[in-house]
């Protein structure tokens, strides 16, 4: 049966290369990066190397990246640390975030003296910034955590914008960069944020692998207790054969960040243009010309009591995805982060997040929408 897999946002298909490196550090590199002899440094030399590839591509120092398991681990080591080692006593953040920092702030308020406002989102899925700046004028030590890409609607957040309004106000500025690490450039040296986060399964790379960039100068305490890998910040032996796949597709998204943007983006616009031909009366969450490239949340005309088995028609001609986020397919709870833009009886109806990577093909999406005529 053919696949087609349209789920990039939820993980990405790994590139050869990066499974050749990760292969070759399994089979011949398995020195504890802790031990001091030869098998040992060699582990700890890949180790460095990667760092500062990885801070390469991003132009910030090595040491300023810190592996990590995944970056719900990043998000929750961050705004953790913030209340407990920088003395955060608000934190501001919106109700479209990925779980992974919603319900950490969430959790982290129930336990903390720590008060938490939710800036206004927009219609378009955008953030309020008149809001931010009204809620930043109110004195007190404060973190904003808001995500760059939405990975359900992909509405773009100006991290130049925000970083520079938070300053202003002497706020720290953490983001959750899940969705545009490895897809579109940052440069560190520019954007004057405190802390992001990356997972290395989003860029073509491994599961179980991410890493948490640390401003300079913030000095946080660990979230693991034990060993002293990490500089102490993340104790437990590194696992050298991701963060080395990692560092692979990392360097090898920049590579050819141009080249896939430019493609993805055909790809999106294609998708549009179809679907509006075949499908009078199709909406977009998000405006599919200012969301991310990458990703494309559609509103379809079908009648409600299609809604649940479009995902499951689809999957059986296997074509895979997603309503909402990964986690929350199959489950009756509507999408939170719709939730925020849709009007009731709007989020009834069915959308589908299709989201692209450059191994899909316009074939791809003619399969995708001759299958949905048939529902
Ligand atoms: N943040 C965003 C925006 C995401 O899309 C995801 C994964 O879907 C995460 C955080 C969590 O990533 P991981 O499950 O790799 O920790």
């Amino acid at each position: 049966m053919k696949k087609v897999y349209l789920d990039n946002a939820s993980t990405t298909q790994i590139r050869t290369e990066v499974v050749a490196e990760m292969a070759k550090v399994l089979a011949e590199d398995f020195g504890n990066p802790s031990s001091t002899h030869a098998f040992g440094r060699n582990s700890k030399n890949l180790i460095e190397l990667s760092r500062k590839s990885i801070a390469k591509s991003l132009n910030c120092s090595a040491q300023e990246i810190i592996f990590t398991s995944c970056a719900t681990e990043a998000n929750n080591f961050i705004i953790k640390s913030c209340i407990k080692d920088l003395k955060v006593t608000r934190i501001i953040t919106s109700k479209i975030e990925h779980h992974a920092v919603l319900h950490t702030v969430q959790i982290l308020q129930s336990q903390n003296p720590v008060t938490v406002e939710y800036v206004n989102v927009l219609p378009s899925g955008e953030i309020d910034i008149v809001h931010l700046t009204d809620l930043l004028s109110v004195e007190g030590k404060t973190l904003v955590s808001l995500m760059h890409v939405n990975n359900e609607i992909g509405t773009v957040l100006s991290l130049e914008r925000i970083a520079k309004i938070c300053k202003q106000y002497n706020a720290y500025f953490h983001t959750d960069t899940v969705q545009s690490i490895g897809k579109t450039a940052l440069d560190l040296q520019v954007l004057p944020v405190d802390f992001l986060v990356a997972s290395a399964h989003k860029f073509h790379g491994p599961k179980g692998i991410g890493f948490a960039f640390i401003r300079k100068g913030l000095v946080l305490t660990p979230l693991l207790l034990g060993g002293d890998q990490e500089k102490g910040l993340r104790a437990g032996t590194e696992s050298v054969h991701n963060i080395a796949g990692m560092a692979k597709a990392l360097e090898l998204s920049y590579t050819h960040l141009t080249e896939e943007e430019k493609y993805i983006s055909g790809l999106k616009e294609y998708t549009v243009s179809q679907l509006k031909t075949h499908f009078p009366g199709v909406r977009f969450n998000g405006d599919p010309a200012t969301t991310f490239y990458n990703i494309l949340n559609v509103l379809l005309p079908f009648p409600e009591e299609k809604t649940a088995m479009i995902l499951f028609h689809l999957d059986m001609k296997g074509i895979a995805v997603s309503r909402g986020s990964a986690c929350q397919s199959g489950s009756v709870k509507p999408s939170h982060v719709l939730a925020e833009i849709l009007a009731d009886e709007d989020l009834k109806k069915p959308s589908l997040r299709i989201s692209y990577s450059h191994y899909n093909t316009l074939e791809d999406i003619d399969y995708l929408i001759e299958n949905l005529k048939l529902i």
